[in-house]
């Protein structure tokens, strides 16, 4: 442990979208930002090739480099950017308390959440290979379906967001195989049922994924096994697309915070960027199961440093109206 207590008006978790736009705000509002940009620096992002959705990039940009970009901006107005990550917090008592590393202590008047969340993969060597080569494996439809136009592409899952993105595919794509591990969606029905009823959807249930198969850059087709008969095929693909849910990095916040059974931080108040604790804020993945996308991230961390200044301009005016001054 260390001896000393590090204080600081303003602390951001997480190097995200969400995070670098809270620390550009409140660096320009005089908090004195000290970001941790925790196990992934750059967040999400960092694991996109191409970024053609976000506003001001008409050309595109790369995931890495938009976060460069955005770790710059920060930078410029004097954003505290340190590597390392948050292993515990107290939020228990009137002082915010965060450790870094397990050792040292931070007291913080404010804090920002920004921890994002992950997506879930399958876990495969092919897959994991295919996805650090960016050679067609994805976790966001949304984000990399574009590149796929007019080819043919798998996606794994069976839940709501797999519904939607196989949907979002098929309006890109020349066809679509779902692949689905039981006999039956997760999905609600409504969803569940407008895959079924697109034409250039194919849903393969009882279907399980054996190998991401490819020429050793780039994704060629999908082995997948039938989990009742034991029998394997072969599909081409270029694309293979991962929507089985995502997990918010949050469990440093349980018992502090108030979380979903998922896990997503509750907003205290809809609309704001506020949690059930003062002082303590939420933008990003970490609040948002719904959307998921860097300009809502970026938009979120916004409201979260705005909401940040605004607490702590009301907490100066309280101490300034219960402090007596003699003349
Ligand atoms: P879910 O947890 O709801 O679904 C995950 C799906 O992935 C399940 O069908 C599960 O299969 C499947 N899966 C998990 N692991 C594997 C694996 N190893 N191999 C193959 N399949 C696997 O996650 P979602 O992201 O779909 O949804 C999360 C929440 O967000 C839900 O509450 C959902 O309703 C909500 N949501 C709402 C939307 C909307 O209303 N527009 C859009 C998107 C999400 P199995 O069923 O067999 O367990």
């Amino acid at each position: 442990m260390s001896d000393t207590i590090e204080k600081v008006k303003c602390l951001i978790i997480g190097s995200g979208p969400a995070g670098y736009t809270a620390a550009i705000y409140a660096a320009r509002a005089n908090m004195k930002p000290v970001l941790y940009q925790g196990t992934q620096p750059g967040g999400q992002l960092t694991t996109t090739n191409e970024v053609e959705n976000f506003p001001g990039y008409p050309d595109g940009v790369t995931g890495p480099e938009m976060m460069l970009q955005l770790q710059a901006q920060a930078k410029r107005f004097e954003t505290d950017v340190r590597d390392g990550w948050i292993t515990k917090v107290d939020f228990s008592g009137d002082v915010h308390k965060v450790w870094v590393h397990d050792e040292k202590e931070i007291h913080a008047d404010t804090i920002i959440i920004s921890t994002g969340a992950s997506a879930k993969y399958l876990g495969l060597e092919s897959e994991q290979k295919y996805l650090k080569l960016g050679g067609g494996v994805s976790a966001c439809a949304v984000c990399d379906g574009f590149f796929y136009r007019n080819q043919e592409v798998v996606i794994v899952g069976a839940g709501d967001s797999a519904c939607e993105e196989a949907h979002y595919l098929s309006k890109l794509c020349k066809k679509v195989t779902m692949l689905v591990r039981r006999d039956e969606f997760r999905a609600s029905k409504i969803m569940a049922t407008r895959v079924m009823n697109t034409e250039n959807i194919e849903i393969l249930f009882n279907t399980e994924t054996e190998e991401v198969l490819g020429d050793g850059q780039v994704v060629t087709g999908v082995r997948v096994n039938n989990n009742q008969t034991n029998k394997k095929h072969d599909i081409e693909a270029t694309g293979f697309f991962v929507a089985i849910g995502h997990k918010p990095n949050t469990d440093i916040f349980k018992g502090f915070l108030d979380l979903d059974e998922t896990g997503y931080i509750i907003n205290a108040k809809p609309g704001t960027s506020k949690t059930n604790i003062d002082g303590v804020f939420v933008s990003g993945d970490a609040a948002d199961h719904v959307y998921r996308q860097a300009i809502t991230a970026a938009g979120t961390g916004c409201m979260a440093a705005l909401d940040a200044e605004r607490y702590l301009a009301a907490k100066d005016a309280a101490f300034e109206v219960s402090t007596p001054t003699y003349n």
